[in-house]
């Protein structure tokens, strides 16, 4: 698979890889004066970590709101239950943020049949201009770039057959259309761990490029 573990400041625009990225966001946006009080947050796909977030959340609002955030860009698809853990023990999505201590580890997990696992970490304590949202997208993985398995043009869909055995599941759409001949469960290639699984199609990803 094509690595696709370098992402954009969207603050800025800078283009860093994960841990510079991380690096970047501390030094150059984590420190407004009299700014809102939140803790810095990296979130990545359990199973590949290739897919990065890096989030502010503000502290004084419950977990429930990065439940929804991730939700939002990475992975409903039909409104699933969810959870947060340490270890085999949930956290209640009411908890404060302020309660979890900087470095706690943690998972997420949407849909316990096809589960989609991510794990989070709160890297820092941060500041930032006073905001409406309670979570903000600082730093996103960039876009992955596929390409169609039969003839090489940008791929916009993946094959959910062949993704477990194939090394490029991804078409573009009039070889998918063929495909469908041999496997009919084609679902759009987004930048999401949830990619492929149940009817993931990333609709409810504003935060796309
Ligand atoms: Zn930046
Ligand atoms: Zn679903
Ligand atoms: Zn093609
Ligand atoms: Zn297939």
């Amino acid at each position: 698979m094509v690595s696709v573990s370098n992402g954009d400041c969207r603050i800025c625009g800078v283009k860093l890889g994960k841990t510079a990225m991380k690096n970047h966001v501390l030094k150059k946006h984590a420190d407004e004066a009299n700014g809102e009080v939140c803790g810095l947050f990296k979130i990545e796909g359990a199973y590949n970590k290739n897919y990065w977030l890096l989030v502010d959340v503000a502290i004084d609002k419950p977990l429930s709101v990065l439940d929804s955030f991730l939700r939002q860009i990475w992975l409903e698809c039909c409104e699933h239950l969810s959870a947060f853990r340490v270890g085999n023990s949930e956290i209640e999505k009411n908890r404060k943020i302020s309660s979890l201590p900087i470095g706690a580890i943690f998972t997420h997990e949407y849909d316990f049949g096809s589960t989609t696992e991510l794990l989070i970490t709160i890297v820092a304590g941060v500041r930032r201009p006073k905001q409406r949202d309670a979570v903000r997208l600082l730093a996103r993985n960039t876009p992955p770039v596929r390409t169609c398995v039969k003839c090489g043009a940008s791929a916009t869909q993946i094959c959910t057959e062949c993704m477990y055995d194939s090394e490029n599941p991804f078409f573009c759409d009039a070889c998918c259309e063929e495909h469908n001949e041999i496997h009919e469960c084609a679902l759009p290639a987004v930048n999401s761990p949830r990619m492929g699984v149940c009817g993931y199609d990333g609709e409810h990803d504003v935060w796309d490029i």
